[in-house]
Protein backbone atom coordinates (compact mmCIF):
# COMPACT_ATOMS: atom_id res chain seq x y z
CA UNK A 1 0.00 0.00 0.00
CA UNK A 2 1.27 3.18 -0.95
CA UNK A 3 1.17 5.58 2.11
CA UNK A 4 1.00 9.59 2.19
CA UNK A 5 4.38 10.58 4.06
CA UNK A 6 2.35 14.21 4.65
CA UNK A 7 -0.19 11.87 7.50
CA UNK A 8 2.75 11.64 9.71
CA UNK A 9 4.87 13.20 12.14
CA UNK A 10 8.06 12.45 13.33
CA UNK A 11 6.95 9.41 15.81
CA UNK A 12 4.78 7.75 13.13
CA UNK A 13 7.28 8.52 10.32
CA UNK A 14 9.80 6.71 12.30
CA UNK A 15 8.03 3.93 12.46
CA UNK A 16 7.19 3.82 9.06
CA UNK A 17 10.76 3.70 8.50
CA UNK A 18 11.12 1.03 11.05
CA UNK A 19 8.41 -1.32 9.46
CA UNK A 20 10.71 -0.51 5.90
CA UNK A 21 13.79 -1.57 7.75
CA UNK A 22 15.16 1.69 8.04
CA UNK A 23 16.89 3.74 10.60
CA UNK A 24 15.36 6.72 12.55
CA UNK A 25 17.47 9.18 11.30
CA UNK A 26 15.98 8.80 7.75
CA UNK A 27 12.73 9.58 8.74
CA UNK A 28 14.36 12.70 10.19
CA UNK A 29 16.28 13.58 7.11
CA UNK A 30 12.90 12.65 4.99
CA UNK A 31 10.87 15.35 7.73
CA UNK A 32 13.47 18.01 6.51
CA UNK A 33 13.25 17.64 3.08
CA UNK A 34 9.23 17.14 3.38
CA UNK A 35 8.43 20.22 5.07
CA UNK A 36 10.99 22.20 5.27
CA UNK A 37 12.05 22.30 1.83
CA UNK A 38 8.77 21.52 0.28
CA UNK A 39 10.64 18.77 -1.97
CA UNK A 40 7.52 16.09 -3.00
CA UNK A 41 9.90 14.01 -5.81
CA UNK A 42 12.34 11.39 -3.61
CA UNK A 43 14.62 11.72 -6.91
CA UNK A 44 15.39 14.95 -5.44
CA UNK A 45 16.06 13.84 -2.20
CA UNK A 46 20.17 14.01 -3.09
CA UNK A 47 21.54 12.65 0.52
CA UNK A 48 19.45 9.73 0.22
CA UNK A 49 21.05 6.35 -1.06
CA UNK A 50 19.60 5.56 -4.24
CA UNK A 51 18.25 2.29 -2.93
CA UNK A 52 15.87 4.27 -0.48
CA UNK A 53 14.91 6.74 -2.78
CA UNK A 54 13.83 3.38 -5.39
CA UNK A 55 12.09 1.99 -2.21
CA UNK A 56 10.18 5.36 -1.35
CA UNK A 57 9.67 5.65 -4.90
CA UNK A 58 7.67 2.02 -4.88
CA UNK A 59 5.69 2.37 -1.03
CA UNK A 60 5.42 6.37 -0.67
CA UNK A 61 4.09 9.73 -1.74
CA UNK A 62 3.96 13.42 -0.98
CA UNK A 63 0.64 14.02 -1.65
CA UNK A 64 -0.28 17.33 -0.52
CA UNK A 65 -4.38 18.29 -1.18
CA UNK A 66 -4.54 20.83 -4.49
CA UNK A 67 -4.58 24.74 -4.83
CA UNK A 68 -7.30 25.27 -7.08
CA UNK A 69 -7.40 28.80 -6.53
CA UNK A 70 -5.61 31.59 -5.07
CA UNK A 71 -6.68 35.08 -4.79
CA UNK A 72 -5.06 37.99 -3.05
CA UNK A 73 -6.57 41.21 -2.12
CA UNK A 74 -6.46 44.68 -2.11
CA UNK A 75 -4.85 44.81 1.54
CA UNK A 76 -2.08 41.50 0.54
CA UNK A 77 -4.58 38.79 2.40
CA UNK A 78 -4.39 35.39 0.24
CA UNK A 79 -6.99 33.20 0.14
CA UNK A 80 -6.39 29.38 -1.13
CA UNK A 81 -8.88 27.11 -2.37
CA UNK A 82 -8.03 23.98 -1.56
CA UNK A 83 -9.72 20.91 -2.88
CA UNK A 84 -10.28 17.75 -0.77
CA UNK A 85 -11.83 15.17 -3.14
CA UNK A 86 -15.56 14.34 -3.43
CA UNK A 87 -16.36 18.13 -4.70
CA UNK A 88 -15.30 19.46 -1.23
CA UNK A 89 -13.43 21.99 -0.91
CA UNK A 90 -12.16 24.03 2.42
CA UNK A 91 -9.67 27.75 2.47
CA UNK A 92 -7.08 28.55 4.24
CA UNK A 93 -5.70 32.46 4.39
CA UNK A 94 -2.23 33.89 4.54
CA UNK A 95 -2.50 37.54 6.29
CA UNK A 96 0.18 39.37 5.81
CA UNK A 97 1.49 42.10 8.94
CA UNK A 98 4.68 44.25 9.49
CA UNK A 99 5.58 42.01 12.09
CA UNK A 100 4.47 38.17 11.06
CA UNK A 101 2.63 36.34 8.57
CA UNK A 102 -0.47 34.71 10.31
CA UNK A 103 -2.15 31.43 8.16
CA UNK A 104 -5.50 30.55 9.19
CA UNK A 105 -6.21 27.24 8.47
CA UNK A 106 -9.49 24.70 7.96
CA UNK A 107 -9.35 21.23 9.77
CA UNK A 108 -12.68 20.16 8.44
CA UNK A 109 -15.29 19.87 5.49
CA UNK A 110 -17.81 21.89 6.91
CA UNK A 111 -18.67 21.66 10.84
CA UNK A 112 -21.40 19.43 12.94
CA UNK A 113 -21.57 22.52 15.30
CA UNK A 114 -24.16 24.60 13.42
CA UNK A 115 -23.20 28.04 15.37
CA UNK A 116 -26.08 30.92 14.46
CA UNK A 117 -23.67 33.38 13.12
CA UNK A 118 -20.87 30.79 10.55
CA UNK A 119 -21.14 30.48 7.15
CA UNK A 120 -19.14 27.03 7.52
CA UNK A 121 -21.71 25.88 10.30
CA UNK A 122 -24.45 26.46 7.70
CA UNK A 123 -23.28 24.46 5.30
CA UNK A 124 -23.16 21.15 7.76
CA UNK A 125 -20.47 18.27 8.20
CA UNK A 126 -18.65 16.28 5.66
CA UNK A 127 -16.07 14.91 6.93
CA UNK A 128 -12.73 15.59 9.38
CA UNK A 129 -9.55 16.83 7.19
CA UNK A 130 -6.76 14.11 6.97
CA UNK A 131 -3.44 15.14 8.54
CA UNK A 132 -2.40 15.42 5.50
CA UNK A 133 -4.63 17.71 4.27
CA UNK A 134 -4.54 19.81 6.95
CA UNK A 135 -0.41 19.96 7.33
CA UNK A 136 -0.52 20.23 3.43
CA UNK A 137 -2.54 23.98 3.85
CA UNK A 138 1.21 25.02 5.22
CA UNK A 139 3.20 22.96 2.96
CA UNK A 140 1.10 24.63 -0.26
CA UNK A 141 1.46 28.37 1.41
CA UNK A 142 4.53 28.23 1.74
CA UNK A 143 5.35 26.96 -1.66
CA UNK A 144 2.80 29.81 -3.04
CA UNK A 145 4.95 32.31 -0.64
CA UNK A 146 8.06 31.49 -2.04
CA UNK A 147 9.40 30.25 1.61
CA UNK A 148 10.44 26.94 1.18
CA UNK A 149 14.06 26.75 1.18
CA UNK A 150 14.30 27.45 4.66
CA UNK A 151 15.85 30.92 3.95
CA UNK A 152 12.90 33.26 4.74
CA UNK A 153 10.03 32.28 7.31
CA UNK A 154 7.16 34.37 5.99
CA UNK A 155 4.69 32.32 7.68
CA UNK A 156 5.36 33.09 11.66
CA UNK A 157 2.21 31.83 13.29
CA UNK A 158 -0.33 29.62 12.36
CA UNK A 159 -4.50 29.70 13.95
CA UNK A 160 -6.49 27.09 13.37
CA UNK A 161 -9.20 29.11 12.56
CA UNK A 162 -10.67 28.41 9.12
CA UNK A 163 -13.27 25.92 8.51
CA UNK A 164 -14.44 23.71 10.72
CA UNK A 165 -13.87 22.80 14.55
CA UNK A 166 -10.22 21.24 15.47
CA UNK A 167 -11.06 19.78 18.91
CA UNK A 168 -13.63 17.44 16.99
CA UNK A 169 -10.99 16.54 15.07
CA UNK A 170 -8.69 15.43 17.19
CA UNK A 171 -6.05 12.82 16.50
CA UNK A 172 -5.50 14.31 13.31
CA UNK A 173 -5.28 18.08 14.92
CA UNK A 174 -2.97 16.79 17.37
CA UNK A 175 -0.39 14.98 14.92
CA UNK A 176 -0.04 18.20 12.62
CA UNK A 177 0.14 19.91 15.36
CA UNK A 178 3.47 17.78 16.23
CA UNK A 179 4.54 19.12 12.63
CA UNK A 180 4.10 22.87 12.82
CA UNK A 181 6.21 22.64 16.30
CA UNK A 182 8.87 20.06 14.95
CA UNK A 183 12.32 21.84 14.52
CA UNK A 184 12.80 19.55 11.47
CA UNK A 185 9.61 20.24 9.93
CA UNK A 186 7.92 24.37 10.50
CA UNK A 187 9.38 24.79 13.72
CA UNK A 188 7.11 27.19 14.98
CA UNK A 189 6.91 28.06 18.62
CA UNK A 190 4.38 27.10 20.80
CA UNK A 191 2.77 30.42 21.79
CA UNK A 192 3.03 31.23 17.39
CA UNK A 193 0.58 28.25 17.21
CA UNK A 194 -3.12 28.63 18.13
CA UNK A 195 -6.08 26.55 18.35
CA UNK A 196 -9.46 28.34 18.17
CA UNK A 197 -12.49 26.19 19.98
CA UNK A 198 -15.96 26.25 19.98
CA UNK A 199 -15.76 24.89 23.93
CA UNK A 200 -15.83 21.17 23.21
CA UNK A 201 -14.41 20.60 27.57
CA UNK A 202 -13.33 16.97 27.52
CA UNK A 203 -11.26 17.68 24.28
CA UNK A 204 -9.37 21.24 25.60
CA UNK A 205 -8.29 18.92 28.42
CA UNK A 206 -6.68 16.27 26.59
CA UNK A 207 -5.40 18.86 24.35
CA UNK A 208 -3.41 20.76 27.82
CA UNK A 209 -1.96 17.42 28.17
CA UNK A 210 -1.07 16.69 24.79
CA UNK A 211 0.19 19.48 23.22
CA UNK A 212 -0.75 22.96 24.69
CA UNK A 213 -0.58 25.43 22.35
CA UNK A 214 -2.50 28.65 22.33
CA UNK A 215 -5.83 28.43 23.23
CA UNK A 216 -8.97 30.84 21.59
CA UNK A 217 -12.39 30.23 22.75
CA UNK A 218 -15.05 31.36 20.73
CA UNK A 219 -17.34 32.90 23.43
CA UNK A 220 -19.57 35.55 21.70
CA UNK A 221 -22.35 35.64 24.70
CA UNK A 222 -21.98 36.78 28.38
CA UNK A 223 -24.67 34.11 29.41
CA UNK A 224 -26.05 30.77 28.72
CA UNK A 225 -29.43 31.96 27.55
CA UNK A 226 -28.25 33.55 24.51
CA UNK A 227 -25.13 31.66 24.16
CA UNK A 228 -27.05 28.60 23.84
CA UNK A 229 -28.51 30.42 21.05
CA UNK A 230 -25.35 31.43 19.09
CA UNK A 231 -23.35 28.48 19.81
CA UNK A 232 -25.52 25.38 20.24
CA UNK A 233 -22.47 23.08 21.80
CA UNK A 234 -22.96 25.53 24.73
CA UNK A 235 -25.96 23.58 25.93
CA UNK A 236 -24.24 20.49 26.28
CA UNK A 237 -20.60 22.67 27.78
CA UNK A 238 -22.02 25.45 29.77
CA UNK A 239 -19.95 28.53 30.61
CA UNK A 240 -18.80 27.96 33.88
CA UNK A 241 -17.67 24.68 32.80
CA UNK A 242 -15.93 26.28 29.60
CA UNK A 243 -14.76 28.95 32.00
CA UNK A 244 -13.53 26.09 34.44
CA UNK A 245 -11.73 24.27 32.06
CA UNK A 246 -10.04 27.91 30.45
CA UNK A 247 -8.78 28.04 34.19
CA UNK A 248 -7.38 24.51 34.15
CA UNK A 249 -5.90 25.30 30.39
CA UNK A 250 -3.36 27.76 31.84
CA UNK A 251 -1.56 25.83 34.58
CA UNK A 252 -0.01 24.01 31.29
CA UNK A 253 -0.33 27.08 28.21
CA UNK A 254 2.59 28.73 26.90
CA UNK A 255 0.84 31.79 27.16
CA UNK A 256 -0.44 33.13 30.44
CA UNK A 257 -4.00 34.10 29.07
CA UNK A 258 -6.69 32.79 26.90
CA UNK A 259 -7.75 34.69 24.09
CA UNK A 260 -11.69 34.98 23.94
CA UNK A 261 -13.12 35.86 20.57
CA UNK A 262 -16.27 37.89 20.52
CA UNK A 263 -18.51 38.03 17.12
CA UNK A 264 -20.27 41.46 17.55
CA UNK A 265 -23.78 40.84 16.66
CA UNK A 266 -26.08 44.46 15.94
CA UNK A 267 -28.52 44.39 18.54
CA UNK A 268 -27.99 40.55 19.62
CA UNK A 269 -24.81 40.96 21.92
CA UNK A 270 -23.33 43.84 21.51
CA UNK A 271 -25.22 46.32 24.58
CA UNK A 272 -23.18 48.25 27.15
CA UNK A 273 -24.91 46.01 29.90
CA UNK A 274 -24.36 43.08 27.65
CA UNK A 275 -20.00 43.84 27.99
CA UNK A 276 -20.66 44.48 31.94
CA UNK A 277 -22.09 41.05 31.94
CA UNK A 278 -19.05 39.73 30.49
CA UNK A 279 -16.25 41.40 32.64
CA UNK A 280 -18.35 39.83 35.72
CA UNK A 281 -18.24 36.45 34.04
CA UNK A 282 -14.37 35.91 32.93
CA UNK A 283 -13.45 37.86 36.08
CA UNK A 284 -11.42 34.56 37.11
CA UNK A 285 -9.81 34.40 34.22
CA UNK A 286 -6.95 35.73 33.06
CA UNK A 287 -7.35 36.50 29.14
CA UNK A 288 -7.99 39.00 26.34
CA UNK A 289 -10.83 39.66 24.09
CA UNK A 290 -10.48 39.48 20.40
CA UNK A 291 -13.81 41.59 18.87
CA UNK A 292 -14.53 40.35 15.62
CA UNK A 293 -17.24 42.57 14.02
CA UNK A 294 -19.50 39.91 12.00
CA UNK A 295 -18.82 39.58 8.75
CA UNK A 296 -22.43 38.72 6.71
CA UNK A 297 -22.57 36.37 4.09
CA UNK A 298 -25.97 35.14 1.80
CA UNK A 299 -28.90 33.75 4.10
CA UNK A 300 -27.89 34.99 7.01
CA UNK A 301 -29.82 36.94 9.81
CA UNK A 302 -27.40 38.55 11.79
CA UNK A 303 -25.94 42.28 11.12
CA UNK A 304 -22.55 43.56 12.15
CA UNK A 305 -22.41 45.59 14.86
CA UNK A 306 -21.81 49.66 14.16
CA UNK A 307 -17.87 50.81 14.29
CA UNK A 308 -18.64 53.18 17.01
CA UNK A 309 -20.16 50.19 19.15
CA UNK A 310 -17.51 48.24 18.77
CA UNK A 311 -15.64 50.83 20.13
CA UNK A 312 -17.66 51.47 23.22
CA UNK A 313 -18.12 47.82 24.01
CA UNK A 314 -14.49 47.42 23.78
CA UNK A 315 -13.85 50.51 25.71
CA UNK A 316 -16.21 48.72 28.95
CA UNK A 317 -13.66 45.79 28.76
CA UNK A 318 -10.83 47.55 28.83
CA UNK A 319 -11.92 50.01 31.40
CA UNK A 320 -12.50 46.39 33.34
CA UNK A 321 -8.75 46.21 32.95
CA UNK A 322 -9.40 43.47 30.19
CA UNK A 323 -6.72 43.90 27.32
CA UNK A 324 -9.17 44.27 24.36
CA UNK A 325 -8.31 44.46 20.73
CA UNK A 326 -10.80 44.52 17.63
CA UNK A 327 -10.08 42.46 14.64
CA UNK A 328 -9.45 44.23 11.91
CA UNK A 329 -11.75 42.71 8.85
CA UNK A 330 -9.02 41.64 5.81
CA UNK A 331 -9.81 40.33 2.64
CA UNK A 332 -13.48 40.93 2.83
CA UNK A 333 -13.13 41.67 -0.90
CA UNK A 334 -12.41 38.14 -1.83
CA UNK A 335 -14.54 36.58 1.17
CA UNK A 336 -11.55 35.68 3.15
CA UNK A 337 -12.67 37.06 6.16
CA UNK A 338 -13.35 35.07 9.57
CA UNK A 339 -16.65 33.10 8.87
CA UNK A 340 -17.19 33.97 5.50
CA UNK A 341 -14.91 30.65 4.41
CA UNK A 342 -16.95 28.83 2.59
CA UNK A 343 -14.97 26.15 0.31
CA UNK A 344 -17.73 23.94 -1.12
CA UNK A 345 -18.86 21.00 1.35
CA UNK A 346 -21.29 18.09 0.38
CA UNK A 347 -23.19 18.30 3.45
CA UNK A 348 -24.06 14.95 5.14
CA UNK A 349 -25.11 15.45 8.36
CA UNK A 350 -28.83 16.76 7.50
CA UNK A 351 -27.77 17.91 11.49
CA UNK A 352 -27.74 15.00 12.84
CA UNK A 353 -24.80 16.03 15.55
CA UNK A 354 -24.81 13.62 18.08
CA UNK A 355 -23.17 11.17 14.97
CA UNK A 356 -20.17 13.20 14.54
CA UNK A 357 -19.02 14.73 18.33
CA UNK A 358 -18.47 11.64 19.79
CA UNK A 359 -18.51 13.79 23.03
CA UNK A 360 -22.12 15.11 22.18
CA UNK A 361 -24.79 13.04 23.73
CA UNK A 362 -28.45 12.73 21.83
CA UNK A 363 -30.86 14.67 22.95
CA UNK A 364 -33.25 14.55 20.04
N1 LIG B 1 -14.56 26.21 15.08
C1 LIG B 1 -13.62 27.07 15.71
C2 LIG B 1 -12.64 27.71 14.76
C3 LIG B 1 -13.18 28.22 13.45
S1 LIG B 1 -14.21 29.62 13.49
C4 LIG B 1 -14.33 28.11 16.55
O1 LIG B 1 -15.53 28.24 16.44
O2 LIG B 1 -13.66 28.76 17.34
C5 LIG B 1 -13.07 30.96 13.84
C6 LIG B 1 -13.74 32.19 14.47
O3 LIG B 1 -14.56 32.90 13.51
C7 LIG B 1 -14.66 31.81 15.62
O4 LIG B 1 -14.47 32.66 16.73
C8 LIG B 1 -16.01 32.04 15.00
O5 LIG B 1 -16.99 32.20 15.96
C9 LIG B 1 -15.79 33.24 14.12
N2 LIG B 1 -16.83 33.45 13.13
C10 LIG B 1 -17.60 32.50 12.55
N3 LIG B 1 -18.44 33.08 11.66
C11 LIG B 1 -18.20 34.41 11.70
C12 LIG B 1 -18.76 35.52 10.98
N4 LIG B 1 -19.70 35.36 10.07
N5 LIG B 1 -18.26 36.74 11.25
C13 LIG B 1 -17.26 36.89 12.16
N6 LIG B 1 -16.70 35.88 12.86
C14 LIG B 1 -17.18 34.64 12.62
FE1 LIG C 1 -18.04 25.34 13.55
FE2 LIG C 1 -16.54 27.32 14.59
FE3 LIG C 1 -18.35 27.83 12.65
FE4 LIG C 1 -19.17 27.18 15.11
S1 LIG C 1 -18.00 29.03 14.51
S2 LIG C 1 -20.01 26.36 13.19
S3 LIG C 1 -17.63 25.70 15.72
S4 LIG C 1 -16.52 26.57 12.45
Amino acid sequence: MTVNLLDYDAAGLTAWFAEQGEKPFRAKQVLRWVHRSGVADFNAMTDLAKSLRDKLLQRAVVAPPAVVSDKISDDGTRKFLIDVGNGNAVESVFIPEDERGTLCISTQAGCALDCAFCSTGKQGFNRNLTVGEIIGQLWQANKALGAVHGNERVISNVVLMGMGEPLANYENTVTALHLMLDDNAYGLSRRRVTVSTSGLVPVIDRLREDCPVALAVSLHAPNDALRDQLVPINQKYPLQQLLAACQRYLTKAPRDFITFEYTMLAGVNDSDAQARELLALVRDVPCKFNLIPFNPFPGSPFRRSPADRVRRFGEILLQGGIVTTTRKTRGDDIDAACGQLAGQVQDKTRRRLERIIPVQESSE
